[in-house]
């Protein structure tokens, strides 16, 4: 049995930056992951300065393998491509980005388990038991950042239905650099209109192309032949392996804490809905909830429910309003995409301005407000009322 103060689990960027802030703010902190690090995660690797801005330590220059400065855009027969002349998102491979932050949270003191799974949590007196499938841990409380298929949530709310995630389902596929370059070059491409909610992506890494599909789930029919045709699309022939993975759908509000226990990250639903960005709501959810435990253990109370809520209040203010124009404007551009294609391709400021919330030079609200003026108030009272 080991004592902490806090017990995380999941070592994915929320977990490892949870871990890092907990730490360093003296708390005595355990994390703990059911993978062995490295381990491979089903991801884009899209680092946007947003999330990049909410560490507070600079990424190693060698886990960015690209820089990226704008996008292409695909939708229906439309094409755009807008490039910024300021950095937009570096591409990383997650395996080694999510080592990068673990390193950070040992560094700053927090005690990590890995390769444990963590299978049962039982609130008891002053400490939550977590069982793993090799010890037993008792925490003051718990941070639960083992993602959108991860036990915690489930002692904290319903799970999640059908059309309140997205399924995502991505491969990687080794080619030269000097091929990827001539394909793309410090740009990714996205192709609009081949699922609902989602959208198809080629992002350039170093010595592969990350490909892949994503979708909502209750809408999404044979994701492996949609992946399989897009790649083919795209010029590559080859046999690849998919990997699949639930993406929340943010910007509905859900329950996020329990007495004792408070979800960040995927756990709590905290992605982009429109672009399918995580990693930066991951680090910022991460550092509030550390901020809150620390708080929290301040102060007889601090464990329960009504006292640890702060942490949703934080998180609106911060950034879950965001999600929810992130939300808004998927529902628009999907359930519209006949306009949103010729919006985009007529005036490139639509994109262009897009590109400045991962920029963090806009924030989504800002955007809505400016792109309110180039779409009809019915499409977006039409799109609303499906929120
Ligand atoms: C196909 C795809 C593409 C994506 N592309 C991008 C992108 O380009 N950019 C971007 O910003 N976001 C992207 N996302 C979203 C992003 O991956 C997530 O939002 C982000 O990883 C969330 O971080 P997290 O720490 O909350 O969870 P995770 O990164 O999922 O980490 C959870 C950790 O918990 C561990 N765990 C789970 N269950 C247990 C258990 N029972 N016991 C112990 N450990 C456990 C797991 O092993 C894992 O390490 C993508 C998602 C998918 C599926």
């Amino acid at each position: 049995m080991r004592d902490c103060d806090v017990g995380i689990i999941g070592a994915g960027p929320s977990g490892a930056t949870a871990a890092y802030h907990c730490a360093n703010s003296g708390l005595d902190t355990l994390f703990v992951d059911k993978s062995q690090f490295p381990r491979f995660k089903e991801c884009g690797g899209g680092l946007s300065e947003r999330a990049m801005s909410y560490l507070d330590f600079p990424v190693d220059d060698e886990l960015i393998e690209q820089d990226i400065y704008g996008a292409r855009l695909r939708f229906g027969d439309e094409e755009v491509e807008v490039l910024k002349s300021y950095r937009v998102a570096g591409l990383v491979t997650r395996s080694k980005f999510d080592c990068f932050l673990v390193q950070q949270a040992i560094s700053a003191g927090a005690k990590f388990l890995e390769g444990e799974k963590v299978t049962d949590l039982r609130r008891s007196g002053e400490y939550v038991d977590i069982t793993t499938n090799k010890a037993h841990i008792r925490a003051k409380l718990v941070i639960g950042a083992d993602g959108s298929q991860g036990i915690t949530s489930r002692y904290v709310r319903n799970q999640l239905k059908r059309n309140e995630y997205a399924i995502g389902l991505v491969t990687e596929i080794p080619t030269d650099n000097e091929d990827i370059d001539k394909y793309i070059f410090n740009t990714i491409e996205i192709h609009f209109g081949i699922t609902n909610m989602g959208y198809g992506w080629v992002f350039p890494h170093e010595g592969y192309f990350n490909v892949g599909i994503a979708g909502i789930a209750d809408a999404l029919r044979n994701p492996k032949k949609i992946l399989t045709n897009f790649i083919r699309e795209r010029g590559f022939h080859g046999q690849y392996r998919f990997r699949a993975h639930r993406i929340p759908m943010g910007g509905v509000r859900k329950k996020k804490v329990a007495d004792r226990i408070i979800l960040v990250g995927d756990a709590a639903g905290f992605v982009d809905s429109f672009l399918g960005e995580g990693i930066a709501y991951a680090i910022l959810s991460g550092k509030i909830a550390a901020r809150v435990c620390h708080n929290a253990l301040q102060n007889n109370q601090g464990w329960r429910e009504d006292s640890l809520s702060i942490y949703n209040e934080e998180c609106y203010k911060q950034f879950e309003r965001d999600l929810k124009c992130s939300l808004m404007l998927a529902k628009l551009v999907h359930r519209f995409p006949k306009f949103f294609s010729q919006l985009m391709a007529s005036d490139e400021s639509v994109l262009g301005r897009y590109l400045d919330i991962p920029a963090n030079k806009l924030t989504y609200r800002e955007y809505l407000r400016w792109l309110k003026r180039k779409v009809p108030g019915f499409l977006i009272q039409r799109a609303m009322k499906s929120i």
